[in-house]
C-alpha cells in the first residue's frame, strides 16, 4: 500500500492523477491537493478579450474532474520537505508520501516588473493571462476604436508561447472585421530576436505578422512601464509608446517552491531529468507541466504527452524497477490566426516545428493556416475536458513525436522581414 500524492490540480496533476487511478491498485491512496475548487480551461482564455469565449463556461469544480479513486484536498502547500518526504499545508496536517508528483504550474507575477501595477494597470494595461485580465480586456476593446495597441511578452518563459503571437493576429481580424483597422497600429514587441525561437517557425510567423501589418520589436528587455507617459521602457533605454498594452508578465514557479529547501531554481521552477521527469532533487518526486525546467513548452499538449511517462516512471518506482527515459519533448500547438483559420505546430527536444502533416502522411496541415487546423483549436476544449484530463490516449497521437508526414531537411521557407533592432544571439523560451 503506497501513498501517492499530487501537489496541483490543474491540467497536469489532474491527467496524472486520473491515469494513476487506473494503473495503481485500489489498496492505494492518491491524493491530488489544490489550492482552490475552480479548474480554469487556460486555453479559452485567449478568445475572452474577443467576445468569442464566456469566462463562466471556462471553469469548472476541480474534484468533478477527478476518478473517485483519488482523494481531494483543497489546501494550499507551504513547503516540500524533501528528505521526510512530507507535504507540509498552511492550514490542515502534513501528508506523508511514498511518491509525490508536483503539478503546481506557473503563475504570473505582474508585481515583478517596475512600475506594471500602478495607475494604468486594468485602465490602459492589461493581461489576457488570467480570468480577470481577459474579462477586463474584454470590455476595454469593445470600446477601443483608435490608436496604439502594443502586445509585448515581458520576460522567458511563459506558457503557451505562440499565444501572444495569436492574439495579435486576433486584434487584426477583431478589427478588421468592424473596419477600422486602419485606425489601430498594432505592435509586437518580444525580448527574443525573431518572432518565435525556432528558426522556420520564426520566419513564418514573422511573416505573417509582416502580412499583416503588424509591427515587430525584437530583443526588447521591458524593464518598467510608465503610466504617466504610457511608454514601455526597456532596461537599455528603448521606449514604446501606447495607448492600450496587453503585457504578459513575467512567468515563476509556484511560492512554495521557494520556501522548500534545495527543491527549485532561482525562478522556483524544479530541476528536473528531461526523459525521465523525475526530479534532481529526490528519487521519489517526480515533476509534470509547467513546474519543470525541462527545455519544452510550458502546454497543456506537453503535460499530456508527459503524463504517460510520469505514470509509468511512478509505477516504476514503486517497483524498484529502473525508470523510463522516454520523454522526448512532445509539443503540439494550433495557432489561431484569425478569421476562423489556424496553423498546426508540433514538435520535440531535437525537431523543430516543420511543414507537413500530422499526425501521418494525411492529416492536419503543419505550419499551414486553415479552417481544419481552426476547428481543431476549437475542438482542443471538449478534448481538454474529455480526454486530456481524463488521462486517455489520443487515438493515432503518442506521447512521442510522430516523424510521418513532416518534411524534414528544409530550408526556411519565408524570409524574416527586418525588424526593428539588430539580432544578436537568439534566447531559448522554452
Ligand atoms: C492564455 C493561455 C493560452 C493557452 N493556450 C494553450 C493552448 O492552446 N494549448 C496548450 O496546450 N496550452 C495552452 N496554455 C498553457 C496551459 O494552460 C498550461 O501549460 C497548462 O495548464 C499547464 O498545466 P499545469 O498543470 O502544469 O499547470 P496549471 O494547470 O496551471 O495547474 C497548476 C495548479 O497548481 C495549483 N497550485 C499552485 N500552487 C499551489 C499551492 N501552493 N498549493 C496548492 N495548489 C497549488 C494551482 O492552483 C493550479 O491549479 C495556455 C495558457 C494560457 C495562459
Amino acid at each position: 500500500m503506497s501513498t501517492v500524492v499530487i501537489i496541483g490540480a490543474g491540467t497536469a496533476g489532474t491527467l496524472v492523477a486520473n491515469r494513476l487511478a487506473k494503473q495503481l491498485s485500489p489498496n492505494d491512496t492518491i491524493i491530488a491537493i489544490d489550492q482552490d475548487n475552480s479548474h480554469l480551461y487556460q486555453p479559452g482564455l485567449l478568445f475572452v478579450p474577443f467576445g468569442k469565449a464566456k469566462p463562466s463556461k471556462l471553469t469548472r469544480p476541480r474534484a468533478g474532474q477527478l476518478s473517485k479513486q483519488v482523494t481531494y484536498i483543497q489546501g494550499s502547500v507551504a513547503n516540500i520537505d524533501t528528505k521526510d518526504n512530507t507535504v507540509v499545508l498552511k492550514d490542515r496536517p502534513p501528508i506523508r508520501y511514498d511518491v509525490a508528483v508536483i503539478a503546481s504550474g506557473s503563475r504570473i507575477v505582474i508585481e515583478e516588473t517596475e512600475g506594471l501595477i500602478g495607475d494604468g494597470w486594468l485602465k490602459d494595461a492589461f493581461t489576457f493571462y488570467s480570468l480577470e485580465g481577459a474579462t477586463a480586456l474584454r470590455d476595454r476593446l469593445a470600446g477601443f476604436t483608435s490608436g496604439r495597441i502594443v502586445v509585448n511578452v515581458i520576460d522567458l518563459p511563459i506558457k503557451c508561447p505562440v499565444a501572444p503571437l495569436e492574439f495579435c493576429f486576433l486584434l487584426d481580424a477583431f478589427f478588421g472585421d468592424r473596419s477600422i483597422r486602419d485606425k489601430v497600429k498594432i505592435t509586437y514587441v518580444t525580448p527574443l530576436d525573431g518572432a518565435f525561437t525556432k528558426p522556420v517557425c520564426s520566419s513564418i510567423l514573422g511573416s505573417m505578422l509582416h502580412d499583416r501589418n503588424i509591427d515587430l520589436i525584437t530583443e526588447f528587455n521591458t524593464g518598467s512601464v510608465d503610466y504617466a507617459r504610457n511608454t514601455l521602457i526597456s532596461y537599455d533605454g528603448r521606449e514604446v509608446p501606447f495607448d492600450l498594452a496587453v503585457l504578459i508578465p513575467p512567468h515563476t514557479g509556484a511560492e512554495f517552491v521557494f520556501n522548500s529547501q534545495d527543491l527549485g531554481d532561482d525562478f522556483g521552477f524544479i530541476p528536473t531529468e528531461p526523459k525521465s521527469l523525475v526530479s534532481k532533487v529526490a528519487k521519489n518526486v517526480f515533476v509534470i507541466g509547467d513546474a519543470t525546467d525541462i527545455p519544452a513548452s510550458k502546454a497543456g499538449s506537453v503535460a499530456h504527452f508527459e503524463g504517460e511517462v510520469v505514470c509509468n516512471n511512478v509505477l516504476h518506482y514503486l517497483r524498484s524497477e529502473p525508470l523510463e527515459e522516454t520523454f522526448d519533448g512532445h509539443a503540439n500547438c494550433f495557432i489561431e490566426s484569425g478569421h476562423n483559420k489556424a496553423m498546426l505546430i508540433d514538435f520535440n527536444y531535437e525537431t523543430e516545428p516543420l511543414p507537413g502533416k500530422f499526425p501521418l502522411r494525411i492529416g492536419a496541415p503543419l505550419l499551414k493556416e486553415s479552417k481544419l487546423n481552426h476547428l481543431g483549436k476549437l475542438a482542443f476544449a471538449w478534448v481538454y475536458w474529455h480526454v486530456l484530463l481524463k488521462g486517455r490516449d489520443i487515438p493515432l497521437i503518442g506521447s512521442q513525436m510522430p516523424r510521418s508526414g513532416k518534411q524534414f531537411l528544409i530550408q526556411p521557407v519565408r524570409e524574416v522581414m527586418p525588424t526593428q533592432s539588430q539580432p544578436t544571439q537568439s534566447q531559448d523560451s522554452h
